[in-house]
């Protein structure tokens, strides 16, 4: 499951509707569930397109502090539905349930690179509303190790105390929105190095 974190005024529905703009077309079929703060888009082909076996794709989209949270699986319906906690019987009925063959599907999702198209379209309406793999401004606070006192990121010393503060500026990856730890050189999130 591959993960990234858009911060800045971002909401879960910005996300999932640009989805479904993007993927209800054609042999593709794109379908939302969820509320508010958590939104799944499955992402399939049709039943008896001309071309290309099933495809599923399921993204995750979840609101976090001051930004979203986006997953990309290939989590069967069911499972997706029950832990949205919508009833069997509604999943049952869904068209997607029909997915159930994962080896193949993951094969397609390959083929069509399906992923990078998902991330493509989320980046982009991130950047629309100004947010990206930074940190938004408001949070960009950083905790004196000595007296704990936050101060703003990129200041050398702390306000309160005057300590140093180059080990504890917080930083996220530049690939997926992961905030690392001072001093980390591998990203945890995506195993990329950490610039
Ligand atoms: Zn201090
Ligand atoms: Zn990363």
């Amino acid at each position: 499951m591959e993960r990234k974190i858009f911060h800045g005024n971002i909401k879960p529905m910005d996300a999932a509707q640009a989805l479904l703009a993007e993927f209800n077309s054609g042999n593709l079929r794109a379908q939302t569930l969820g509320h508010s703060d958590r939104f799944v888009v499955q992402i399939g082909t049709k039943p008896n397109a001309m071309s290309g076996g099933q495809t599923a794709m399921t993204v995750t989209i979840q609101s976090i502090e001051e930004g979203i949270m986006v997953e990309l699986g290939q989590q069967a319906w069911l499972g997706v539905a029950a832990s949205l906690g919508v009833s069997a019987l509604a999943a049952i009925k869904n068209p997607f349930s029909l997915l159930g063959r994962l080896d193949d599907i993951a094969q397609d999702i390959e083929n069509l690179q399906m992923g990078e198209r998902v991330w493509s379209v989320i980046t982009k309406t991130a950047q629309a509303v100004g947010a990206s793999a930074q940190l938004a401004e408001n949070l960009r606070r950083t905790t004196c190790e000595y007296c704990h006192v936050a101060n703003p990121v990129g200041a050398p010393s702390c306000t309160a105390c005057g300590a140093p503060l180059g080990k504890v500026q917080p930083k996220t990856c530049k690939n997926c929105g992961f905030v690392v730890k001072p001093g980390e050189k591998t990203c945890p999130n995506c195993k990329l190095p950490v610039l």
